[in-house]
């Protein structure tokens, strides 16, 4: 099947990507290559001796550590990185770790516009796209900006095999919503449709083979590749309902976000199924099942994802309050946004019944 359209728009943002086991040894050259010589290396507190690593790996290159990377990319963890970069002179910034990570090092690029080389350990693609959340007094604020986008990208399987295998299912369900919402993205293009085709593939094929053997390379390489194709993809076309939904119950109720998008993806995926059956056709056809929500919701529980927001911390009490939120502004959909549909989508994954029941 052709993914041709008769008219389209296509961007892309000029990143350079170096794939394959081992690749975070060449991060010395990277650095050599983007013309800098005092490196601030970033990541989360647990992944701290990751980031030590890399600083030995690098030795005279790198000029500082800062080890405090937090969800949701709150502004004064931000603003203590940031004098930290000006105080050791950093000319350039390198995060290893998930989207978290790179959330850091995209603000203060954002303030400094220092070149970035991304080192990613999940699969959220943050690194191929040029879209910053932060977060002040509670209230995460997302903007796209060119500034925000890494110039390099190191993929390297050796360093995903730490993922805890919950994570990295859930982590994988996040990256192909990106993919899955792409396909019918009101900007989409031929181009961005055959990246979600190809990044929704990989995982489909290599997630249970990472479920039942998490140190495999090959398998976890072709679980990054998809996370490069889906990033790719979030940072190309617009999201929607989807992506709505999982903002709304990140920001407003402060639950976990890969694990709210594994839950939520077959439910919003089968909302916009009716709307748009024949763009969502791949989806049937690279997981299997008679509806693409069912297709999800029976690949997601078959790789032993959280299927109920109830797990997750949310209370019943707070359904209406988070219907209300999520349909509060409009936003472009395909399918009509409907508040007591989007009530009663909630309700189905607070329980954990299929879609569209
Ligand atoms: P994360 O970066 O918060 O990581 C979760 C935890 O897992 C952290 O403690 C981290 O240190 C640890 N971890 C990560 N990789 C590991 C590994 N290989 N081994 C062991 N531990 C590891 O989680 P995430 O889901 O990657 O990122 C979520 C954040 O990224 C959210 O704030 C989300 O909004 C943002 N995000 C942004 C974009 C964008 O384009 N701007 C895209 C996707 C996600």
């Amino acid at each position: 099947m052709s993914y041709f359209q008769k008219k389209f728009v296509a961007n892309s943002a000029a990143m350079r990507v170096r794939f394959g086991p081992g690749v975070r040894h060449q991060v010395a050259e990277e650095i050599h290559r983007l013309g800098a010589r005092r490196a601030l290396i970033l990541s989360t507190p647990q992944q701290a001796d990751a980031a030590m690593d890399l600083a030995e790996d690098v030795g005279a290159l790198a000029a500082g550590l800062f080890s405090r990377a937090t969800m949701h990319t709150p502004i004064d963890v931000t603003t203590e990185a940031l004098a930290h970069a000006r105080e050791i002179e950093a000319d350039c910034l390198i995060a290893v770790g998930g989207g978290s990570t790179t959330g850091l090092s995209k603000a203060i690029a954002y303030r400094t516009d220092l070149p970035q080389i991304v080192v990613p350990t999940t699969y959220a693609g943050s690194e191929a796209t040029p879209i910053l959340g932060q977060t002040e007094a509670g209230r995460k604020v997302t903007l796209t900006d060119p500034k925000v986008q890494p110039e390099v990208i190191l993929y390297d399987a050796e360093l995903i095999t730490s993922l805890p295998v919950a994570m990295t299912v859930t982590s994988a369900l996040n990256a192909i919503a990106h993919a899955a919402e792409a396909l019918y993205a009101r900007d989409r293009n031929p181009l961005s449709t055959a990246l979600a085709v190809e990044g929704m593939r990989a995982f489909a094929e290599s997630l249970p083979r990472v479920i039942q053997a998490p140190d495999r390379l090959d398998a976890r390489g072709e679980t990054l590749y998809g996370a490069w194709l889906c990033g790719t993809v979030l940072g190309q076309v617009g999201m929607a309902l989807h992506h709505k939904l999982c903002h709304t119950l990140g920001g407003s109720f402060d639950l976990p976000h890969a694990e709210t998008h594994a839950i939520i993806l077959p439910h919003a995926i089968a909302y916009n199924a009716a709307a748009v059956p024949d763009l969502l056709t791949p989806v049937t056809e690279i997981f299997g099942g008679e509806t693409p929500g069912a297709a999800l919701h029976g690949f997601a529980a078959g790789c032993g994802a959280p299927l109920k927001l109830a797990d997750l911390g949310l209370a019943s009490s707070d359904l209406d309050r988070a219907a209300d939120l999520a349909t509060q502004n409009a936003y472009w959909n395909p399918a009509e946004i409907d508040r007591d549909a989007i009530r009663h989508l909630l309700e189905a994954a607070y329980c954990g019944r299929p879609p569209g029941s």
